[in-house]
């Protein structure tokens, strides 16, 4: 008597990964954002402003760094429209990251919005050097966060 096989099947269904990250060094950052400012750090020693904010500085190693507000002020360096996500952006549709310099001299990745990532808006309305803007987004859920936005 032959046995009847049980079939493998596979079940999907998607799974959620709450990462729990150390923010204390960066809460300013975190905080200023919930208040519409971007923040950052800037070397006491040297005057030197990074972005992201460090604890110390990666010029002269001082930790003696103190909380800036930036201006929101940046220009555009490249840009690209993802098409293929990571799994945590899987339900987002087509986004553009750009890389932008601030102002203040750092430079900064962060989504583009306010263009359509669209090949052919993407060529015609996105140029390097095109003024940004810097925007704080509060989200009902989760982190807040900011995007760039044409100025
Ligand atoms: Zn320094």
């Amino acid at each position: 008597m032959s046995k009847k096989e049980e079939k493998p099947y596979i079940l999907s269904r998607p799974l959620t990964l709450i990462y729990k990250l150390p923010i204390s060094k960066t809460l300013p950052f975190w905080e200023g954002l919930k208040q519409g400012k971007f923040m950052t750090t800037k070397c006491k020693k040297c005057g030197r402003i990074t972005f992201p904010p460090q604890a110390d500085c990666p010029s002269c190693y001082s930790s003696e760094v103190e909380w800036v507000e930036l201006s929101k002020e940046a220009e555009l360096v490249t840009a690209t429209a993802i098409m293929v996500k990571p799994s945590s952006f899987a339900q987002e549709e087509t986004y553009i990251v750009a890389v932008a310099k601030l102002k203040e001299g750092p430079k900064a990745v962060g989504w583009l919005k306010g263009v359509k990532p669209d090949p052919a808006e993407l060529k015609e309305k996105i140029k390097p050097g095109m003024k940004l803007k810097v925007e704080t987004i509060v989200p009902k859920e989760g982190s807040p966060y900011y995007v760039f936005v044409p100025a």
